[in-house]
């Protein structure tokens, strides 16, 4: 048995095998071909094996998601049999005598061009399949597997460090656990492993060696600590903290349709956060109140191109039927610093958390914001939508937003497509936001507190740096004091308030947040019954002086 350490970010055990994590290398380098005959047959062979690989996709959707969703895997074999698309291949291979990736490569960014640039909608649209079926190819020419987890059973993924867009295309049924070399508490990937419930280290001492790979091991989340070929005693020992924790997580769905209320009656709302709609399900199962935080851009970072206006519509429509009524607070793109998405063509900064990102986006390319505006304004006939808008520094900046908001619905009026009434709300983030939150309140219907964010830039810490973590202080006077001077200001202006950062979920801050008067706190789905257990417990009257006392 070999004993690792790190930080556990998420609690939990879990039994199972590791699989190192493979990052999809399809690196293209030009070399030139000597026979010529050789590599056009390596081509098609590569060919060959693609098809059988979609063929198999097909049959595995057509059960698992129906005919409808696993349509695209026959598209994908139909293009692969494209005798244009193969004709060019074989042309450059022959021709400019070059190796097949190079030529693979060259016929797929070529004709993902033609495709993009044609009007029609569902031309457009096809771009992304040509990459797609061309980065199959490639994969296979390597001799790697697009898949990067390539088991059937669920397992353990050992990674350096995993971005946020690498985690959600993880086929999550197939997670059993996260560790990570790197990565920091509050980076986003730890954010998904606690949406997804599962357990999840951070800054493993451990090497990324072959040797590892598909051997059997437990992680235990609670103590950051991963046992590699465990013996038997360990097995027995963990299985039983296992059977615990679960045992635990069984006993607070008994608080289910209880009220997160006070012992002396003080009620609070407990939200939660989502990334997707299919994070409805444990939503709905955890008994949230509404949906404080859905970071939407994980629509983005799920795809290779601009998600449409239609294909975001209905993911909001979705969730805001399945929510049936509930609230769901939608927050408009919030990409850059660690989320990249390569599609935006963001040019290198040297301080991306500083830089050009979310809302700065958003005003700068109006296209894109109005885009996913007239998504959740269309979606808001369907359910109780608000939206939310991030790193908001000024007061200018809301007014502009709030000019974007009256055009759309302008438009949307005047095409006599149906929205409802949304609620407005910013994202308090940053040190100026809380600085000038009582001249903000006047100009919106919400504030709620990005803790992850207001921590890296009132302590002057970069979030996603591990060296850091240590000293990153979520408890730092410094950040109680901005939260508690947000909530003033709303109060004072008669709008409600939330935090929707992870410090909502420290549970040894739930009573300062009582005594605070916070309306609302945004948690993870599995973090919500153990905060109403958490809040049943309280008695702000007796501990409120004393707390605020020490802010
Ligand atoms: C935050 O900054 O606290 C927040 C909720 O947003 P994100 O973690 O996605 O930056
Ligand atoms: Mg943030």
């Amino acid at each position: 048995m070999q004993v690792f350490n790190g930080k556990g970010v998420f609690g939990g055990v879990a039994i199972g095998k590791i699989s190192l994590y493979r990052r999809k290398q399809n690196q293209i380098k030009r070399n030139r071909i000597e026979d010529i005959p050789a590599e056009l047959k390596r081509f098609k062979e590569a060919k060959v094996t693609a098809i059988e690989q979609l063929k198999e996709l097909y049959n595995r959707a057509l059960a698992e998601v129906g005919e409808a969703n696993a349509a695209i895997f026959e598209v994908h074999q139909m293009m692969l049999e494209d005798v244009d698309y193969l004709d060019s291949i074989i042309n450059i291979i022959k021709t400019q005598s070059v190796n097949a990736e190079y030529a693979v490569g060259t016929t797929g960014d070529n004709f993902a061009k033609i495709f993009s640039s044609m009007e029609d909608a569902y031309m457009k649209e096809r771009a992304a399949d040509i990459k797609d079926i061309s980065e199959r190819i490639l994969t296979v020419l390597s001799g790697g597997s697009q898949q990067v987890i390539n088991t059937t059973e669920p397992v353990i993924i050992l990674a350096d460090d995993l971005a946020p867009s690498e985690t959600v295309q993880l086929d999550k049924d197939k997670v059993l656990a996260f560790v990570t070399q790197l990565g920091s508490t509050n980076s986003h990937t730890a954010i998904l492993a606690r949406t997804m419930n599962i357990p999840a280290l951070i800054s493993v001492n451990m090497e990324l060696n072959e040797e590892y790979d598909g051997v059997f091991a437990i992680v235990d989340g609670f103590t950051g600590t991963v046992y590699v070929d465990p013996d038997e005693e360990t097995l027995a020992k963990m299985k039983k903290k296992q059977a615990e924790d679960l045992e635990k997580k069984a006993l607070l769905l008994q608080l289910k349709g209880k009220e997160n209320v006070t012992l002396d009656g003080k009620k609070i709302k407990i939200y939660a956060n989502i990334g997707n709609a299919n994070d409805v399900a444990n939503v709905l199962k955890n008994d949230a109140g509404g949906i404080g935080l859905f970071r939407s851009e994980f629509l983005y970072l799920e795809k290779n191109d601009y998600p449409t206006e239609e294909e975001q519509f209905i993911v909001y429509k979705t969730v805001a039927e399945n929510m049936a009524g509930k609230k769901v607070i939608i927050r408009t793109l919030d990409i850059g610093a660690d989320k990249q998405v390569d599609y935006f063509n963001m040019e290198h900064e040297e301080n991306p958390a500083m830089g050009y990102r979310a809302i700065r986006i958003c005003l700068d390319r109006k296209e894109i914001f109005k885009t996913q505006l007239r998504a959740l304004y269309r979606a808001s006939a369907y359910g109780k939508i608000s939206i939310m808008f991030p790193m908001i520094i000024s007061v200018s900046e809301v007014l502009e937003i709030k000019e974007i908001v009256e055009e759309v619905k302008e438009e949307l009026k005047e095409q006599g497509i149906p929205f409802s009434d949304v609620e407005l709300g910013i994202m308090i983030e940053t040190p100026a936001a809380v600085m000038i939150s009582d001249l903000l309140a006047k100009e919106v219907d919400f504030f709620s507190i990005g803790t992850n964010d207001l921590t890296q830039y009132t302590l002057a810490i970069d979030r996603q740096n591990p060296k850091l973590d240590k000293i990153y202080d979520s408890h730092h006077r410094g950040v109680l004091r901005m939260i508690k001077m947000v909530a003033d200001n709303a109060h004072a202006n008669g709008i409600w308030m939330g935090i929707c950062g992870e410090l909502a979920s420290d549970l040894s801050l739930t009573e300062t947040f009582l005594s605070m008067g916070i309306d609302e706190l945004s948690v993870s789905p599995s973090l919500i019954l153990g905060l109403r257990k958490k809040v049943r417990e309280t008695n702000v009257d007796e501990v409120k002086n004393s707390i605020l006392e020490k802010i």
